[in-house]
């Protein structure tokens, strides 16, 4: 009786789930409402938590425990990112790295080679870096983000092509159309890292890339206050993943679960305003005497402007400028007033770096200079801010340096 119960209900939750899923609901509301535990003791309107790390066998048919990945919070939650990101299924993990390291690892073993884009998030060079040799995986970076690059440096053991799209700090755009085709064809798994466009403005998946990849600490989390990585693929590749995760442990918190659901209900109210401010934010740059150069997908001025429109829906909230000759990039970030220096990005709040002095200063300047990254580039996370204040306060702080200088 309680196991036909028990499936009875397993039954009816997920026709109800499936109901929901399928609906084809609009953004916002599958950032409200796909992947919520319902709470059917009490009827609150939000998602209870559940802290257990035990779970009694007889009332579900699988084990829970929160390194396997399945407590009601981490299950309901992957429903949503799957939903968002136009994929069968996802899994939640520690941070953006453990995510990242746990997908690779996952399909790469001895004697394996990897084919990486040249500019990628530096946790994730320093991953291969120091890591890879260790386990015998073979690794080659590319020239460039340029799709002719990609071919030549297959090889017949290669397993993965990993990218970055848009690429941090110079926001370079690799076309995924071209990688997964290439990809395909022969039998190449494709991965991607989808974190400065965030599924609102990038869903990966729609163009062939078979693992999408985000550093939920930022704009899935959206807030600077949690750190989380999420893996969206097909059923059989999240399998795959879900094997080595248990045994690399890089499970989640429920109570950041939680967290996490209740910053991606606002995902695309947040990074829609984002995206909005960014444009407005970069033609004023564009325009500004002051500044050399501004790297930005969404100004017909980027080189790869026309194949960033045909694959984002939106040109992300991120960019980077270059100050021209003789304005001291730290000396402008620390006169701004509000648009604070941070090492991380993608909060409500504005925020800025140098990439010399932070995320690249431990490459020589040559290798900087070779890169395109400049003393004087500055990497800027565009909030939601009213743009009219942002730019006061770039015009404030420029001023002030000018007057400086005089
Ligand atoms: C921050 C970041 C990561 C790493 O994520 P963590 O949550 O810090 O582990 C990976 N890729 C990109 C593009 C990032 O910005």
């Amino acid at each position: 009786m309680v196991i036909i119960r028990g499936f009875f209900r397993k039954f009816v939750f997920s026709y109800y789930n499936k109901m929901i899923d399928s609906k084809k609901l609009g953004i916002n509301s599958t950032c409200v409402h796909v992947g919520e535990v319902k709470d059917k003791q009490f009827k609150g309107a939000i998602s209870p938590i559940y802290m257990s790390t035990s779970y009694a066998f007889d009332q579900v048919d699988v084990k829970r425990y929160p390194r396997y990945f399945n407590t009601p919070n981490q299950e309901a939650l992957c429903r949503k990112i799957a939903a968002l990101e136009h994929t069968e299924d996802a899994l939640i993990f520690t941070s953006g790295m453990a995510a990242i390291s746990t997908a690779l690892l996952t399909f790469l073993k001895k004697g394996d080679h990897v084919l990486i884009q040249q500019v990628i998030y530096g946790g994730t060079y320093n991953l291969i870096a120091k890591e890879f040799e260790k386990y015998g995986i073979e690794y080659t970076y590319t020239e460039s983000d340029k799709f002719q690059d990609f071919e030549p440096l297959l090889r017949s053991n290669t397993k993965i092509i990993y990218i970055e799209t848009p690429s941090n700090p110079l926001l370079t755009i690799t076309d995924m159309k071209a990688i997964s085709g290439l990809a395909k064809k022969r039998g190449i798994i494709t991965m991607i890292d989808n974190t400065f466009a965030s599924p609102i403005n990038q869903t990966p998946a729609d163009f062939g890339i078979d693992i999408v990849i985000h550093s939920a600490t930022k704009y899935m989390g959206g807030h600077s206050d949690i750190s989380a990585g999420v893996v969206a693929a097909s059923k059989e590749h999240i399998e795959l993943i879900w094997e080595t995760g248990i045994n690399l442990g890089g499970n989640l918190s429920d109570f950041t679960v939680w967290m996490l659901e209740r910053s991606l209900k606002t995902l695309n109210l947040r990074v829609r305003e984002q995206t909005k401010n960014a444009q407005v934010l970069a033609e004023y740059l564009e325009a500004n005497s002051s500044i050399k150069k501004v790297h930005y997908p969404g100004l017909k001025s980027h080189p790869k402007h026309a194949i960033a429109a045909s694959q984002m829906h939106g040109f992300g909230a991120m960019m980077s400028f270059e100050l021209k000759e003789g304005i001291d990039a730290m000396e402008f970030q620390n006169s701004l007033q509000f648009i604070k220096p941070s090492l991380s990005l993608a909060g409500v709040e504005s925020t800025i770096l140098s990439p010399a002095q932070t995320t690249h200063a431990l490459l020589s300047e040559k290798e900087r200079q070779s890169r395109g990254i400049s003393d004087r580039l500055i990497r800027f996370s565009v909030g939601i801010e009213e743009p009219v204040d942002l730019i006061a306060d770039i015009e404030q702080a420029l001023l002030k340096i000018n007057k400086v200088d005089l």
